[in-house]
């Protein structure tokens, strides 16, 4: 990453996704969709989600207009990147018979080179998170491995923060601090922006912009300092870990399993949530058959079923499974938390569970629980 910071100005965004659209990289980014902002191709800066706002809190998401003519005003919708590398259901390998018995054929994925515009903080995160669990262990996942092969990623420094972020007890933001090739931090008249990559340079040299002056460098700063400094929610700040495991009989456990719906939502939306599943669907002719890969939840009854066992049958077992993996064992696999803190799982559920005050709670009572509108 370089230090040198330029100054994009508004009406040149549009020469800016051309630039990048001229390194043959399609350009994903976000746009308004059945009233939530999801990644989707584009080629306009007039698909972006312009003068958009959005509300969050547990179960409730919406979006409205006010009208300016910011494009990345609003936290993060439903949608992580986690689809556009690990896909939510794919082909893995084909069976057919010949005349000598029968073949199998790997089926890796076509792709193409892809640049997303407007990757955050979190999501830049939980992107190297996931790379660590398909692509850094004993065995390299080939089908996110060719999704990831050619990737340029323009990261947006959060400048709101909805109710149910908290990137910054996390540790993942509000700032974008490696993992992208841009960074842009949003302005009212344009975007001041830093290259973090040598193919992130070179975009930038031929965007020919001026350097950022001291004002504009000012205003991105308190920008994203705002975004920090309104979050209401955060995690206990102690060894999660410890303490989840040494609360495994905590009443709450029971608490919430009354609540949830084990409608596995939370693992869906969360952006580093990897379990998944495997089928085989035969042809009707009975002469191949396909190899499936899809998402799975640790919230399905069917997850927890070893050799004719089923070993977490309440879902009391199942959040404790999903909370004490996610905070506790995660460290023990990878190194490293599985939560980043961009709050979708409290946003989907539709039970309006609110996992940063399930943790407070477990982890310590009320002395650790002062979020708002959350707070008990
Ligand atoms: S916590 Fe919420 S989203 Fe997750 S399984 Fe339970 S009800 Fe569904
Ligand atoms: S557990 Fe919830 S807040 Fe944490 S990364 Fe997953 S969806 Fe985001």
């Amino acid at each position: 990453m370089t230090d040198k910071l330029f100054y994009l100005p508004r009406e040149r965004f549009q020469f800016f996704l051309t630039c990048i659209s001229n390194h043959c990289y399609q350009c994903i980014g976000p746009q308004l969709r059945d009233g939530a902002i999801l990644y989707e191709a584009f080629t306009s800066v007039e698909a972006l989600p312009k003068g958009y706002r959005d509300s969050q809190k547990p179960g409730e998401y919406r979006v409205k207009q006010n009208g300016d003519q910011r494009f990345f005003a609003w936290a993060n919708g439903p949608q992580a990147l986690k689809p556009l590398f690990f896909a939510p259901e794919e082909p893995m390998w084909r069976a057919h018979k010949n005349d000598e018995g029968f073949v199998v054929d790997g089926l890796l994925p076509e792709t193409k080179s892809i640049a997303v515009i407007g990757a955050r903080a979190c999501d830049l995160a939980a992107l190297k998170i996931q790379d660590k669990v398909f692509l850094q262990g004993d065995y390299i996942d080939p089908y996110y491995a060719r999704r990831r092969e050619s990737v340029f990623l323009v990261g947006v420094n959060c400048t709101h923060s909805a109710s149910t972020c908290f990137c910054v007890s996390a540790g993942n933001g509000p700032r974008c601090d490696s993992g992208f090739d841009i960074v842009l931090t949003e302005l009212d008249d344009g975007f001041v922006v830093q290259a973090g990559s040598e193919m992130g340079g070179i975009i930038l040299s031929e965007l020919n912009l001026g350097t950022a002056i001291e004002e504009q460098i000012l205003l991105s700063n308190s920008a994203t300092e705002y975004a920090a400094t309104t979050q209401t929610r955060s995690l206990p700040e102690e060894d999660l870990r410890k303490t989840l495991f040494a609360n495994l009989h905590h009443e709450r456990w029971e608490n919430v399993a009354e609540r949830c719906l084990s409608c596995g939502n939370c693992t869906q939306v969360c952006p580093t949530c990897f379990c998944h599943t495997e089928a085989e669907v035969p042809a009707l002719d009975g002469n191949s058959s396909v190899h499936m890969r899809q998402w799975a939840s640790c919230f399905s009854e069917g997850h927890g079923y070893i050799h004719g066992m089923q070993t977490r049958p309440e879902i009391t077992h199942r959040y404790r499974q999903w909370l004490t993996h996610k905070l506790g064992s995660w460290h023990d696999q990878f190194g490293t938390s599985g939560c980043v803190g961009c709050g979708r799982c409290m946003t989907w559920c539709p039970a309006a569970i609110d996992m940063v005050e399930e943790v407070n709670i477990i982890c310590g009572g009320d002395r650790f629980w002062q979020s708002g509108e959350g707070a008990l």
